[in-house]
């Protein structure tokens, strides 16, 4: 069964496939790396992943391309003020991402390009844009795109003309640089940034002159040079869609006079206790400052694919304190299946080994990995998973690769090495704990206390809830 996804342009549900029959295309807006990603950001990624994951559960290879943008305002800015190269800035802020999406178990792309290191294709774009008649360069070297030579401008974001210019003003976009006003219309974008004194340093050469990219560009060049001038699924966060993603599809159809993207995959931003995130509120969390509170990555990457990815999330730490309760649960569902069946982990978390081994029906997992093939259906798809999870038990080894195969695709690892130490209870610890557990259920209380203070002595502390217990050192 394949992948059914929203697309942005048509707005409608499609079908996923590739166009060639072989790895789907996928280009993602990666992170701007001026400092750490906030857990909105991280939102973004994860859900991004768990759409890869799916697809790649489904049999379809994907080629996943997710550039870094390396060269921008901000990044200028802050890298000028700490007096550091804008290259070692940003290597700093590239690798400090890295760790947050190792530790959050997101796929690593196949590619990822930065901005920096492809100027040519972004000047060589710039180029066969003037010659086309679709940009033109100003007296001070900036280039500029006319919107209002590409006809199907606004068609991802169906903004009439009066609404671009609007978008563009002032108060939307930030402050309107010197050379801003030269433009032939209000609704025209940069393609070329001539060289300013607060950009020092950084700067190319170019037909133009010194300067810079305009940061549209880079989406185009670099999706373009790794997947060619057609690919099939773009992804980002829906703040991109204007301007973003709709320059980038004029600038890229207007030079090629292809289609530019199949299918646009958008997720809805989230927010914390119910505002928008801000430095200035102190309301903006990246996953260090969740772990300084205790709280471990998977629970956090639990949290954020708990909503769907086309509605906003509200992040609240209470809600975090319920994805640990709900990780657990899973978890002792898991250890449960590893040793019913005698998996180890190492087989339950390896997708060749998954994939060899499930059932071609995935039993009382199917309906959970069926909500996932329905528009990426997260908060369903978990759902139906508690709801199995909870009920009669079978655990055979098909079910036990059935369940393995529904946490791969959403990518949620029970026994990473960033999760507290108290899942490793021994055997012995997790013989008696499960005779308590029997003793308690036939209602053979002096058996169950005995055996509780068994544990207690050798340093465990049983916690029962309805459908099982919970086991984890004492103190
Ligand atoms: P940036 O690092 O700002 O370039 O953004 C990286 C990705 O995060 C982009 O896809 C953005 O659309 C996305 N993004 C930014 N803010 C949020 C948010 N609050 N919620 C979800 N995604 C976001
Ligand atoms: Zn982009």
């Amino acid at each position: 069964m394949p992948v059914h996804l929203y697309d942005t342009l048509t707005r409608s549900q499609r079908e996923i496939r590739s166009e060639d029959g072989e790895a789907l295309r996928f280009y993602c807006c990666g992170p701007t790396v001026y400092g750490p990603a906030h857990i909105g950001n991280l939102r973004t990624f994860l859900l991004q992943d768990v759409f890869r994951r799916t697809v790649e559960m489904t049999g379809i290879p994907v080629k996943h391309v997710r550039n870094l943008t390396d060269v921008d305002d901000k990044t200028i800015r802050e890298s000028r003020e700490q007096g550091v190269p804008l290259k070692e800035f940003t290597r700093k802020w590239t690798e400090r991402f890295h760790d947050d999406a190792k530790k959050l178990n997101l796929l690593a792309p196949a590619f990822e390009p930065a901005a920096t290191d492809h100027i040519k294709s972004q000047i060589d774009l710039i180029s066969r844009l003037i010659d086309a008649g679709h940009a033109y360069a100003t007296d001070s070297g900036s280039v500029y795109f006319r919107v209002s030579s590409f006809d199907e401008y606004g068609k991802l974001s169906r903004l009439k003309e009066r609404e671009i210019t609007t978008g563009r003003e002032p108060a939307a976009g930030g402050p309107i640089d010197a050379d801003e006003y030269e433009r032939d219309s209000g609704a025209d974008f940069a393609l070329w940034k001539a060289r300013k004194e607060e950009d020092g340093e950084i700067y190319w050469d170019s037909p133009w002159g010194a300067g810079r990219p305009g940061w549209h560009l880079e989406c185009s060049a670099m999706s373009m040079d790794y997947l060619g001038e057609t690919f099939d699924v773009h992804g980002g966060g829906v703040d991109l869609v204007f301007p973003h993603h709709e320059n980038e599809i004029a600038q890229s159809e207007a030079c090629t006079g292809k289609p530019f993207v199949r299918h646009w995959f958008h997720c809805a931003h989230l927010m914390v206790d119910g505002k928008k995130m801000s430095k200035s509120l102190g309301n903006l969390y990246t996953l260090e400052d969740l772990q300084a509170k205790g709280f471990s990555p998977m629970a956090l990457r639990y949290e954020l694919i708990s909503a769907h990815y086309r509605q906003q999330l509200n992040f609240t730490l209470d809600s975090l304190q319920a994805a640990e309760s709900a990780l657990k649960k899973l978890r002792r569902k898991a250890d449960r299946f590893m040793e019913s069946s005698g998996l180890t982990k190492s087989e339950f978390y390896d997708r060749e080994t998954i994939l060899e081994n499930r059932p071609e029906s995935l039993g009382p997992f199917q309906s959970a990995w069926e909500r996932l093939l329905d528009d990426l259906n997260t908060p369903a798809a978990l759902g139906e998973l508690f709801r199995v999870i909870g009920g009669a038990e079978d655990k055979s080894r098909g079910n036990a690769f059935a369940y393995a195969f529904v946490l791969f695709a959403l990518g949620i690892n029970l026994h990473s090495e960033q999760e507290p130490k108290a899942r490793e209870v021994p055997d012995e610890i997790r013989r008696l704990a499960d005779e308590r557990w029997e003793a308690k259920s036939a209602r053979d209380f002096a058996r169950a206390d005995a055996l509780r203070q068994e544990l207690t002595e050798a340093g465990w502390k049983v916690l029962d809830r309805k459908d099982g217990y919970d086991i984890e050192p004492a103190g």
